[in-house]
């Protein structure tokens, strides 16, 4: 039985703690000396019938990281018994992966940008359509090396976006700033473990209010999902990862318009501004920095490989 309910969430959270349906409520056990191959096929037929689509790669994935192996190294050793200690590790991640706990907390990384970061529940889990951020301060970055680009990542998280640029672009200086102390602790964590702390400053800092020089370049993912749309979402997001990195009002560009005021004193003349939003928030978006910041230029919107609203650019 799951007697006590996953209470890892964010202080800011306000979904209260998470509901586990009664028939999730399962009595999930392990034979003693069970080999590798009988545990992930047990406990994939689990996760699939909690309705993940994703159950036998979880299955996998929690495993070798309770072995702390590769995933490759599990086909060549089906028959590997498990101790008792990764035995009952194994059962506690799965039960908690069938309570749709994302994986990348369980396993507390993922990769982004070829890049491993440390993750945890104070921190949203970066997906791989921000990477397109990255590559267009990348793009900035080469135009104008060897010259110091600065660069400032406004709702860091974990990390991810500055790191990714600090990491490929040799000639930036990021600032990566939040207001949250909780996502502060896990991105100090990456800079610290990424070597990169004299390349990337960590401000605790509402929006860019605290930002001490003027930035070249302004890249940011901010919430954007609005109330209805976040009632919809996957349990996985919606229950465990944190809201305020989330949700951002009924148009879900609470945030956003907040920011677009503040640019102008912490740009450079000339500086670029790169917003991710969300897939159908492009002309709400494009229409909102027309009228906050009419002086704006190359005002651009770009979809994603799925053809989705996702990146809003423009000079200054
Ligand atoms: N892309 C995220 C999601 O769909 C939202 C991220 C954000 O609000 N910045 O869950």
């Amino acid at each position: 039985m799951i007697s006590n309910p996953p209470t890892h969430r964010d202080e800011s959270s306000t979904n209260g703690t998470v509901e586990i349906p009664q028939w999730q409520q399962v009595e999930w056990k392990l034979s003693a000396g069970v080999q590798v191959g009988p545990a992930v096929n047990t406990a994939t037929q689990r996760l699939e019938e909690a309705g993940i689509t994703t159950a036998r790669l979880d299955a996998q994935v929690i495993l070798a990281h309770v072995l702390g192996v590769e995933r490759s190294w599990l086909f060549a050793h089906y028959e590997h018994e498990l101790a008792p200690e990764h035995a009952e590790r194994y059962m506690e991640l799965i039960v908690r992966r069938i309570a749709r706990e994302p994986v990348a907390y369980l396993v507390r990384h993922r990769e982004f940008y070829g890049i491993d970061l440390y993750v945890d529940h104070r921190v949203l889990i970066p997906r791989p359509e921000t990477e397109m951020l990255v590559d267009q301060v990348l793009t900035e970055a080469a135009i104008c090396a060897p010259e110091t680009l600065t660069v400032a990542d406004v709702g860091t998280g974990s990390g991810a976006i500055a790191l990714a640029v600090a990491s490929n672009a040799p000639n930036a200086q990021v600032y990566a700033l939040d207001l949250s102390i909780n996502a502060l602790a896990v991105a100090r964590r990456n800079i610290e473990r990424h070597n990169l702390c004299d390349r990337v400053q960590l401000l605790h800092s509402d929006l860019l209010a605290a930002l001490p020089v003027r930035a070249d370049v302004v890249v940011a993912n901010l919430p954007y999902v609005n109330t209805t749309d976040f009632a919809t979402l996957d349990p996985d997001v919606r229950n465990f990862e944190p809201s305020s990195a989330l949700v951002a009002g009924p148009q879900g560009i609470d945030v956003i318009e907040r920011l677009l005021p503040q640019l102008p004193e912490h740009l450079n003349p000339g500086g670029v501004a790169i917003l991710e939003i969300a897939y159908d928030q492009g002309e709400l978006v494009m229409a909102l920095v027309e009228r906050l910041l009419p002086q704006a230029t190359q005002l651009e919107l770009h979809r994603d490989y799925h053809g989705r609203d996702r990146v809003v650019s423009f000079q200054l």
